[in-house]
């Protein structure tokens, strides 16, 4: 018979154990680098001004109400989030190749794609596996995992260089056998901060078509990397001029600041042919029946916040703005942190910080120098050496260097 003591003790989150841990430390000195949200420069949650507008626009519209929204989520917003993700002149929408889903964020489109592949891919190459970078956002190895898809990786990370071990990752996506899935991150790579280069991205397509191999683009920070919403969307839409079939996970809980609201979206992009459109619709008709299964139908605040600001010209410009307040604060800590760490003359190199993108930076720290980071700075990051650069300031990063500094040496 069944009983719970089957059931082991699971280990904690290591990112929320690393939140209860800064939260109950009492120095005034504390510094919060694990957080995977944005702050302002007090070290403070932001509501992007666009948001707040649109906040009010919704809860003056006596239309609004709390009804359900449909299976596959507010029309006017994934269709918006088609044009934003694959740009609005691809001919992937005119050619009506794309089906979108509205989802739980960018977890529950990475979800719905791993339960697509694990229902209908798996069944033609039972033996396939998903391929994710080395290291990746831990939270892939679950959810793949979770829906039984075998899991491989391919090098990413190159600790000597604090770069991209790319001739590494192309030895891997040319020994991985064919129509193997790929998983890739569309910018902003979570979480080293490293993306490959245009002339890259188009080398691993190119390794990529040869051996049928087939993409997954998760896609957390569109617009939150570069403040260029084309820039950070270039390998989908790179991918898609090649004519691959492909699935892409967008999230709005960064570039909207829309964290708790879980507004994302899921979107099956057809190669071209002949029969894509109709070929689009029986994947949209099952991934319907998937989602229906799972959560039924979607949250609709967020979405309703996001649909607004991408259908409205005026709110959209603003929204860029806002994207570019938010990364331009970002790169300005890298250049900062890089600076008081060159200039103290700190051991090693640290032109990484400023070369990688996005919220995330990998410091090339070791477990021992966290560890004293946080024992002796009451500085906080993940155990990898991962910092997160929202939570850098004009207030602290040099308090941070000069710890980082004391650790080094
Ligand atoms: N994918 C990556 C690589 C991420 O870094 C994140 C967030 O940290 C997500 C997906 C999904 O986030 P959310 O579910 O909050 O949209």
């Amino acid at each position: 018979p069944f009983s719970v003591d089957v059931v082991p003790q699971a280990p904690e989150d290591p990112l929320f154990g690393l939140m209860a841990a800064y939260r109950e430390d009492t120095s005034d000195k504390k510094v919060d680098l694990g957080i995977g949200a944005y702050r302002d420069n007090n070290a403070k949650p932001w509501i992007l001004p666009v948001v707040k507008k649109a906040d009010e626009i919704i809860h003056k519209d006596p239309e609004v109400n709390h009804e359900y929204l449909p299976i596959a989520g507010l029309a006017q917003f994934t269709s918006a989030s088609q044009k934003l993700i694959v740009s609005g002149d691809s001919p992937a929408i005119k050619e009506g190749r794309i089906t979108s889903l509205q989802t739980v964020s960018g977890t529950g489109a990475v979800h719905l794609g791993a339960l697509f592949l694990a229902k209908f891919y798996q069944k033609v190459y039972p033996k396939t596996a998903l391929y994710m970078s080395n290291p990746t956002w831990a939270n892939h190895h679950q959810i793949f995992s979770n829906v039984g898809l075998s899991l491989q990786s391919y090098p990413y990370w190159h600790p000597q260089t604090r770069a991209l071990d790319f001739d590494g990752m192309k030895a891997s996506l040319e020994s991985a056998p064919d129509h193997s899935i790929i998983l890739l991150h569309a910018c902003a790579h979570n979480p080293t901060g490293v993306d490959p280069t245009p002339e890259q991205w188009s080398s691993i397509a190119t390794i990529m078509k040869r051996k049928s191999h087939f993409p997954f683009f998760d896609c957390a920070y569109q617009g939150f990397a570069s403040g260029d919403l084309a820039k950070d969307n270039f390998a989908i839409r790179h991918f898609i001029e090649q004519g691959f079939e492909l699935l892409i996970a967008q999230s709005y809980a960064k570039n909207f600041g829309l964290y708790g609201e879980r507004a994302g979206c899921f979107h099956f992009v057809a190669a071209p042919s002949s029969d894509a459109g109709e070929r689009t619709k029986r994947v949209g008709s099952q991934l319907a029946i998937l989602q229906r299964s799972e959560i039924s139908n979607p949250p609709a605040y967020g979405a309703r916040i996001a649909s607004l600001v991408l259908n409205d010209k005026a709110l959209f410009s603003e929204w860029e703005a806002n994207l570019r307040t938010m990364s331009g604060r970002i790169i300005d800590m890298r250049k900062a942190l890089r600076g008081k760490l060159e200039d103290l003359k700190t051991p090693g190199k640290w032109n990484h910080i400023t070369d990688q993108i996005g919220m995330f930076s990998f410091t090339g720290l070791t477990e021992g120098q966290v560890a004293k980071l946080r024992a002796d700075g009451h500085i906080y990051m993940t155990k990898n050496g991962r910092i997160s650069m929202a939570g850098l300031n004009t207030k602290n990063v040099e308090y941070v260097a000069t710890q980082i500094d004391k650790v080094v040496r």
